[in-house]
């Protein structure tokens, strides 16, 4: 796994409500940090601070407005504050992984696919991608006869498993977490603690948003703090 680090210098996010006369409102604080190959950074804030939507943009799903955004490699530095839209997808499939809180379902595709679909957007020959899909969903014990089927009935916990399971298995250098053990049992949160302790044991750096304080206290690097916004 290539070894990269992310700087944040000041960024910053406003949502414009055009249908409320365009009323502005700060998504987040102007905040900077670092996210370090081998470490996990845990955002804490209180609810409506702008955790989710940091890891929006940090995942490229908002333009940034303000500050600046820099990846850093061994090779040298990529500008995310001024990449094109057409080079996300690029940077999501090969940099940037992110377990998003909710499960986005698509009908008919089954949770096996969801969770191959990393792999098979990589290059991953397609049986190899179904074993470790398999052995993922193994893992977070999620029941056989849910491989098949598409997740949209699974239960909260389920749904959630797939999730995660879809954004370890392509083993990216940045990890994106939000609240992935929300809605897990202690068995299960167990096994996503032990995911990120092997992602960053292989060089990840990670980001993430955890409820659970004993959560927070196994797997925190250091604490990036968002203030309320009143
Ligand atoms: P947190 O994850 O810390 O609970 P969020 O990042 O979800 O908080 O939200 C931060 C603020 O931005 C909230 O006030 C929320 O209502 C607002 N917000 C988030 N997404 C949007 C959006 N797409 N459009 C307008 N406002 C939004
Ligand atoms: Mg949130």
């Amino acid at each position: 796994m290539p070894q990269l680090r992310l700087s944040a210098h000041a960024l910053t996010k406003n949502f414009t409500l055009h249908a409320q006369g365009g009323l502005c409102i700060d998504a987040m604080p102007p905040l900077s940090f670092e996210l370090h190959a081998g470490q996990c950074q845990v955002l804490l804030g209180p609810s409506g601070a702008g955790k989710s939507t940091l890891l929006k943009l940090l995942h490229g799903n908002y333009r940034l407005e303000g500050g600046s955004l820099t990846l850093h490699a061994d090779s040298g530095s990529l500008d995310l504050a001024t990449l094109p839209a057409h080079a996300w997808p690029r940077l999501r499939r090969d940099c940037i992984g992110y377990v998003s809180q909710f499960l986005r379902v698509v009908p008919r595709v089954s949770a096996l696919e969801v969770v191959m679909e990393p792999l098979l957007e990589r290059g991953v020959d397609p049986a190899e991608a179904h074993a470790r899909a398999i052995a993922m969903l193994r893992r977070l014990n999620l029941p056989e006869r849910l491989w098949s089927l598409a997740p949209g009935t699974f239960s909260g916990g389920e749904q959630q498993r797939v999730n995660i399971a879809r954004g370890f298995i392509a083993e990216l250098p940045i990890l994106l977490l939000d609240e992935p053990t929300a809605s897990l049992d202690a068995a299960n949160r167990e096994v996503v603690i032990e995911l990120i302790e092997a992602a960053k044991a292989s060089g990840a750096a990670l980001l993430g948003i955890f409820h659970d304080e004993a959560v927070r206290e196994r797997v925190a690097d250091g604490y990036i703090l968002l203030e309320s916004r009143t």
